[in-house]
């Protein structure tokens, strides 16, 4: 903008008055003056550049181009101008206004106003100087904004020189270290550090003066009354306006809670993979005394405890009650010489189920402090102050046993201990209920094994001379209808005779007395000679057994191979009604006799397949065919034993396939099954 200077140059008498004028309206400083009815006498150029336009001399002065504020924001009244006030007092003061102009525009002025005395010394005329602080006020602003954020903040942000003497503390590092800022302006940082740490300082110094920042670094400092605080601290240099370092600036986060949160969330993490794996152990093992031993250690360990045991209530085989403990921590001797717990008062609440007791200090409580073993412990008892107790109670509601905890110092148990031991308790009080059960199974299962045995060896006898006394009466001829009931009853004694064997072998598996007596021989010629019998006997199935071939020697019992061969051959009959034929086929493969029986029958199901080598087993449906479920178990447990394996494949309505192996005898000379020479010719 080009303005024109207000000030009338021509009209100037003297030489001074036109350097006066030529001076003022050269300064970079607006200035106006006006009389003391405010009318405009004098502007510079600098007065005419901030209002923007240059206005009439003889016009009022802040002619209504502005809108006026007081510094607070408020709205300005054009009587309360500077101005203005400055025409009504004697001595006018410079005051700070706020001026928007029609663009919107804010400044901050400074007007400092100079009455210009007239004749009598009245005053006649007033000049104003304008300052524009815009600038300065921002920068405050922005000042006070960030010193506000600084004394929010609950971090605390120090600085100090590069000597290490602090120079600003806010309220976050009151709150922090305990210390007010007039304790620790001008004193060492060191004050903050624990002795052991105190070089730390020299490497953050040495690092800020070659200009590096020292990001989030943890360490420990100390608060005023001496205990240490752990703190995540950023240090940053501070450079002077040239670039130089000058000091540094340090924000310390109290990370205390943060890693408590760590270690709480470490720990409770540590405690469910415990949990998991002890009520993994628990419920896979069936041993009590393994259940007991994992129970405490977990328990013991999981607490804290200095020792923990596991006091179990069981029935011995005489059907007395009497207690099972297991310890952690301590040894054996340290209980036995007391006796068993269950009646003393401290254990008493315990086994009658009456819930938790957890004790600070077992020695001062009232209900058990006078009583024994805790009144006065007697020598060798352990030093038991804390003390926590949980019932262990089965599903029916019957307190089984109690696990106990100890420690020599007082206050070592929590709730959370209680909680955590409980649930332990309760899943130990399921895993040995069902030990308990499977004891009672064991136990019933015996009995019927020896009842087994007992019953087969009994009935054995008289069949045994059933059959003898039929053998004589067989050489007495018969004829007719005589010889053929004699026939029948024979038959009928046979099939009982080998359902009674066939039991009485069951339970000399069981109870691990089957004996084989081993021989060498030709298991072709075995094989030949059963299915010759069975031919002659059987009129409802042809057997067809592929080229006799070579001897096929093992090494077994043949008593026992026969009765697997009777067997698959049998049920293959039984089990094919529909069908006329069985295959029967031998060949030596890898070491190995192989013994393949096929039939054309009902077949089994993979479900059928799985069961069938099983004790009793019969497969749905085949009830109208006799059997005890009996004979697959037994050629199984043989063939086994035997070091062989039999095994079965099958389709549903179309047949199945009973495959034995058995190793090949090992025969001097012998080379291999192929070409061994040796036949049963
Ligand atoms: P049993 O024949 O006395 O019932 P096994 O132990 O010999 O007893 O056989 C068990 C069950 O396996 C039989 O009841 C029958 O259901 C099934 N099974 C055995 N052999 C065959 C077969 N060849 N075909 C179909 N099912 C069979």
């Amino acid at each position: 903008m080009s303005v024109t200077p207000s000030f009338d140059l021509a009209s100037a008498s003297e030489k001074n008055d036109i350097h006066f004028g030529k001076l003022v309206n050269g300064l970079p400083v607006p200035i106006f003056t006006c009389d003391k009815n405010n009318i405009l006498t004098f502007y510079n150029i600098a007065a005419a550049e901030l209002w923007g336009y240059q206005p009439r001399i003889g016009e009022d002065t802040w002619h209504g181009r502005w809108q006026l504020f007081h510094p607070d924001g408020k709205i300005m009244q054009p009587k309360d101008s500077p101005v203005m006030k400055a025409l009504m007092e004697a001595e006018p003061q410079p005051a700070e206004l706020i001026v928007k102009d029609e663009d919107g525009e804010v400044r901050h002025l400074q007007v400092y106003p100079a009455l210009i005395p007239g004749a009598e010394n009245r005053m006649t005329a007033a000049c104003f100087t304008l300052i524009d602080i815009s600038r300065q006020k921002s920068w405050e602003e922005k000042q006070a904004v960030l010193s506000a954020i600084v004394e929010s903040s609950d971090d605390a942000i120090i600085s100090k020189n590069l000597d290490g003497i602090i120079t600003s503390w806010n309220q976050g590092a009151q709150k922090i270290f305990g210390y007010k800022e007039d304790e620790v302006l001008g004193k060492h940082i060191t004050i903050l550090i624990p002795p052991s740490l105190q070089a730390e300082e020299e490497r953050i110094i040495s690092n800020i003066r070659a200009g590096n920042k020292i990001d989030h670094f943890q360490t420990i400092r100390l608060h005023k009354d001496g205990h240490e605080i752990p703190i995540s601290i950023t240090v940053s240099p501070v450079k002077d306006p040239s670039g130089k370092i000058t000091g540094a600036s340090k924000i310390a986060r109290d990370i205390s809670e943060r890693i408590h949160a760590t270690r709480v969330i470490e720990q409770v993490a540590h405690r469910l993979e415990l949990l998991y794996d002890i009520s993994k152990t628990i419920s896979e093992d069936l041993d009590v005394q393994a259940i007991l031993q994992k129970a405490t250690d977990a328990t013991t360990h999981l607490t804290g405890a200095a020792f923990g045991a596991f006091f179990y209530n069981t029935i011995d085989e005489q059907g007395e009650a009497f207690m099972l403990y297991t310890l952690s921590g301590a040894d054996r001797s340290a209980f036995e010489q007391f006796g068993m717990p269950r009646n003393t008062a401290v254990f008493h609440p315990t086994f009658s189920g009456l819930g938790v007791v957890r004790s600070d200090d077992i020695t001062k409580d009232p209900r058990y402090g006078k009583s024994a073993p805790h009144y006065g412990q007697p020598q060798g008892h352990l030093p038991v102050v804390s003390y926590l107790a949980v019932p262990v109670i089965s599903v029916s509601g019957e307190v089984i046993g109690g696990l106990f905890f100890g420690h020599p110092e007082p206050g070592m148990f929590s709730e959370e201990h209680e909680d955590i031991v409980s649930s332990i308790a309760a899943q130990a009080a399921t895993a040995l209920d069902n030990s308990r059960l499977f004891e009672e199974v064991k136990s019933v299962s015996a009995k019927k094994d020896e009842f087994i045995a007992l019953a087969s060896h009994e009935l054995k006898t008289p069949l045994t001379s059933i059959k003898g006394y039929l053998q004589i009466l067989n050489k007495t001829a018969q004829d007719g209808v005589g010889r053929l009931f004699f026939d029948k009853l024979i038959n009928q004694v046979e099939k009982l005779n080998s359902l009674v064997t066939d039991l009485f072998d069951v339970s000399k598996i069981e109870a691990g007395k089957l004996q084989f007596s081993l021989e060498v021989f030709n298991l072709r010629q075995l094989l030949q000679e059963n299915l010759e019998t069975f031919q002659y006997t059987i009129q409802s199935h042809r057997i067809i057994c592929e080229d006799p071939g070579d001897a096929i020697w093992i090494n077994a019992d043949k008593q026992r191979i026969e009765q697997v061969i009777v067997n698959l051959v049998t049920n293959a009959i039984k089990y094919s009604p529909q069908a006329d034929k069985i295959y029967v086929n031998l060949y030596a493969q890898d070491g190995k006799a192989c013994l393949a029986i096929k039939d054309e029958g009902i077949g089994l199901s993979k479900e059928q397949r799985q069961k069938i080598f099983t004790r009793f087993y019969r497969a749905e449906g085949t009830n109208d065919i006799p059997g005890l479920g009996l004979g697959l178990y037994l050629s199984k447990e043989i063939v086994d034993r035997h070091e062989g394996a039999l095994t079965v494949s099958s389709t549903p309505g179309h047949g199945s396939v009973f495959l034995v192996k058995l190793p090949l005898a090992v025969l001097p000379g012998y080379r291999s099954e192929c070409d061994s020479g040796l036949n049963d010719g």
